[in-house]
C-alpha cells in the first residue's frame, strides 16, 4: 500500500536496520521505544490488523520471527503486543507485534 510507512520499511523504501528479514516479514527497533527494548515485527504483505489475518502460517511466521529476534538480540524475557483497533492503541494501520522487554514490565499494562 502506497502510503503506509510499514510497507515503505518493509520495501526498503525507508532504510532502516533490519534485526530479522526473511521473505514474509522483517523485525526493526521501534522509534519511539517503550522499553529498554522495543522491537516490531511486521508482515512484508500489507495487512490493516489482526483482524484482518486469516492465514495461520503467516500468524505462525510472525511468532517465530518474533522468537528469533529475541534469540538474535540475547532477550529471554519479552511481551508481545498487538494492538487491534484505535481504542486498543493501535496507530498504524499494518499489522505489527510489538516485541518488549529488558525491565520488568507491569501488569495489567494499564
Ligand atoms: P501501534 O500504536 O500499536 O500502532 O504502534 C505503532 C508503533 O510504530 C509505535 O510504537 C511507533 O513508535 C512505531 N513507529 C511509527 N513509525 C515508525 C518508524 N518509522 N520506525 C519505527 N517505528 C515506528
Amino acid at each position: 500500500m502506497e502510503s503506509c510507512i510499514f510497507c515503505k520499511i518493509a520495501g526498503r523504501e525507508i532504510p532502516t536496520h533490519f534485526i530479522h528479514e526473511d521473505e514474509l516479514a522483517v523485525s526493526f527497533k521501534d522509534i519511539a521505544p517503550q522499553a529498554p527494548v522495543h522491537v516490531l515485527v511486521i508482515p512484508r504483505l500489507h495487512v490493516a490488523s489482526l483482524n484482518e489475518l486469516h492465514d495461520q502460517n503467516l500468524l505462525g511466521h510472525l511468532l517465530l520471527v518474533a522468537q528469533k529476534t529475541a534469540e538474535k538480540i540475547g532477550l529471554l524475557q519479552y511481551r508481545l503486543v498487538i494492538n487491534t483497533g484505535a481504542d486498543a492503541g493501535q496507530a498504524v494501520f499494518h499489522l505489527h507485534l510489538h516485541l518488549l522487554g529488558g525491565r520488568k514490565l507491569a501488569w495489567p499494562p494499564g
